[in-house]
C-alpha cells in the first residue's frame, strides 16, 4: 500500500488495517502540540553572490520531534496545508523570520534579505497583505529586507488578484522569487507582466547541470531569461565548486547551497555573517539539519 503512495499523494485513511492511527494522523496531532509548545525552529541558509558575499538568508522551517527525530518541512508542510495549520505556523515562520533579520540589522551585522517561504493558502487568503504589512510595522523591519518565496502554480489562481497583490507587496518596497522555478508551469506571460525580483532556479536542473545537456539548456535558458527581464537569477542546491563555476559562466549570480552552508540554527549566523565571504565547503558532511 505504501508503494502505491505517490510522492505528493495523501494518505486517505486515516487508521491502517490494524486500528493503529497512521504516520499522518500522529503527525498532525504531534504538529499541533509543537506548535502550541513552540518546539519549531527557523534555520537559515545563507544566499551568496559570485565572490561568496552573503546576500541574503532563506528561512527554512525545522521540526525535531521527540520520538520521530527530525521531520522534514517537506512531509509536515503538505499535511499543515491539509489541516489548515500552515495558516498560524505561516505567521509564525514570517513573524520569527522577521524579527530574527531585525536583530541582525540592530546588531550591525548585514543580513541582506531574508527569504520567507509562502504556502498558496497563505498567499491567497484576504488578510495576506494586511498581515505581512503588520509584521513588519510590528518588527521594525525595513520592507526591503524581506523576500517572499513563492512558487509559479501560486500565480496561476486568479490572475487579476494575484496582480494586485504582487503589486501591492511591491509598492510596500517587499521583493518576491519564484522558487523552484522550471519545475512548475512556467509561463512567460506572467514573468513579463508581474512585478517579480528574482528567480531561483530549482535544485533538480543545478544537480544536473554539469552532466546533462538538456539540463545545462534549462540553466541557460532562465539565466537568460533572467537578465532579459532584468531580474536576478539565483542557483538553488548548489554543491559542488564545478557546479557553481559552470552556473557563473552562464551568468548566473547568486547561488544558495550546501557548497557555501547548510541551513543553520539562529545562533550560528553571527559567526557566518562576520566572515567577508564564505568560502566554498570542499567537503559536504551529512548531517541530521539537512532534513
Ligand atoms: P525550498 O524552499 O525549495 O528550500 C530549499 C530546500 O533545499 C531546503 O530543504 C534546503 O535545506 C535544501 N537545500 C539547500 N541547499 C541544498 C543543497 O545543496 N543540496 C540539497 N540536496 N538540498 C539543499 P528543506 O529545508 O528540507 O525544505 C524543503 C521545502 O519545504 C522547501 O523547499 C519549502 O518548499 C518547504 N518549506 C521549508 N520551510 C518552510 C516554511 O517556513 N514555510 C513553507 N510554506 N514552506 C517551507
Ligand atoms: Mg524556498
Ligand atoms: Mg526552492
Ligand atoms: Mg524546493
Amino acid at each position: 500500500q505504501a508503494k502505491q503512495r505517490g510522492r505528493n499523494q495523501y494518505q486517505l485513511f486515516t487508521r491502517t488495517l490494524d486500528g493503529v492511527p497512521g504516520r499522518h494522523v500522529t503527525l498532525r496531532n504531534a504538529l499541533r502540540i509543537a506548535m502550541e509548545q513552540q518546539r519549531l525552529q527557523l534555520f537559515y541558509q545563507p544566499q551568496v553572490d559570485g565572490e561568496g558575499r552573503i546576500t541574503g538568508l532563506e528561512a527554512l522551517i525545522r521540526w525535531s520531534h521527540p520520538e520521530f527525530g527530525w521531520v522534514s518541512p517537506s512531509e509536515f508542510i503538505p499535511l499543515a496545508e491539509e489541516t489548515g495549520q500552515i495558516i498560524d505556523l505561516g505567521r509564525w515562520v514570517m513573524r520569527r523570520a522577521c524579527y530574527d533579520a531585525k536583530r541582525l540589522w540592530r546588531s550591525g551585522l548585514k543580513p541582506g534579505r531574508v527569504a520567507v517561504n509562502l504556502s498558496p493558502l497563505e498567499f491567497h487568503r484576504m488578510d495576506f497583505l494586511s498581515s505581512v504589512c503588520q509584521t513588519l510595522d510590528q518588527t521594525h523591519l525595513h520592507a526591503e529586507c524581506l523576500e517572499l518565496e513563492i512558487t509559479e502554480g501560486m500565480l496561476l489562481d486568479d490572475q487579476e488578484r494575484v496582480a494586485r497583490t504582487l503589486g501591492a507587496l511591491a509598492a510596500r518596497g517587499v521583493t518576491t522569487a519564484i522558487d523552484d522555478f522550471g519545475k512548475g508551469y512556467s509561463s512567460f506571460d506572467y514573468l513579463k507582466s508581474l512585478p517579480i525580483d528574482k528567480i531561483k532556479i530549482d535544485r533538480g536542473f543545478v544537480a544536473q547541470c554539469l552532466d546533462s545537456e538538456r539540463d545545462i539548456a534549462v540553466c541557460r535558458s532562465v539565466i537568460t531569461l533572467a537578465q532579459e527581464l532584468g531580474l536576478e537569477a539565483l542557483a538553488e542546491g548548489v554543491e559542488t565548486p564545478h557546479q557553481c563555476a559552470a552556473l557563473k559562466d552562464l551568468g548566473c549570480t547568486t547561488f544558495q547551497g550546501y557548497l557555501f552552508s547548510r541551513p543553520v540554527p539562529f545562533r550560528e549566523l553571527a559567526g557566518l555573517l562576520r566572515r567577508p565571504h564564505l568560502a566554498p565547503q570542499q567537503e559536504v558532511p551529512m548531517d541530521r539539519q539537512d532534513l
